[in-house]
């Protein structure tokens, strides 16, 4: 996508070179009604996973942002308030972010929506390490059916991609249909699944930069 461009530094995908791998990464939790689904879900298929968390909700239920990381994933920020970037001065931004920071705690962060500019790139580039995605599975649009979800998924997953779902009640209709699936089709393609951050391996063409 042409925009790519303009987040300079940020991943979108992060192929191996040996065999295949998968990052399976959640936004916009926690939430009581959809997460513990996905965390169980999630430890039946024996994979681990990525959760970018909307601090508010982190703030709201602890125990629940805790039990995604005493299970074995990793969590990113997404910023506190799911704010809209392109809407915000740069100033408020990164006070929003660092705000979710001391309840999360994390080098990753995603931006609400994919949307960042140039100048809040620089400067949240110089706490964090931005991570995209290139397969967004829709799950939370109404009008998509769970077989169209999935299709797309099948249709441009890659060596390294990284696909996102909401464990959001906008998504959780679609999301509890087609996440199972989605891993069990990748899981018989010979795809592993990793963590943000698991790729530090020695398989893995990318290195993450050394934190400032
Ligand atoms: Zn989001």
């Amino acid at each position: 996508m042409w925009y790519r461009a303009l987040i300079p530094g940020a991943r979108w995908r992060i192929p191996a070179r040996q065999g295949k791998s998968i990052y399976l990464t959640f936004d916009d939790g926690p939430i009581p009604e959809v997460t513990p689904w996905v965390l169980d879900k999630l430890d039946e298929l024996g994979v681990k996973a990525t959760f970018f968390c909307v601090a508010d909700n982190v703030r709201r239920y602890p125990d629940l942002f805790q039990e995604i990381i005493d299970r074995g994933h990793q969590v990113g920020n997404h910023t506190y308030h799911h704010i809209q970037a392109l809407f915000m001065s740069n100033k408020k931004y990164l006070e929003d972010v660092m705000e979710a920071d001391k309840l999360i705690g994390s080098r990753y962060f995603r931006p609400p929506h994919g949307h960042l500019r140039l100048s809040q790139v620089r400067n949240l580039s110089n706490y964090f390490d931005i991570v995209m995605w290139d397969v967004v599975t829709r799950d939370y649009n109404a009008k998509l059916t769970p077989v169209e979800v999935f299709s797309y998924i099948e249709k441009y997953v890659r060596n390294g991609s990284i696909i996102v779902f909401h464990d959001s009640l906008k998504a959780e209709k679609n999301m509890r249909h087609v996440m199972p699936k989605a891993v069990e089709w990748l899981k018989s393609e010979g795809y592993r699944f990793l963590r943000i951050g698991d790729d530090v391996d020695p398989l893995s063409s990318f290195r993450w930069p050394i934190s400032k």
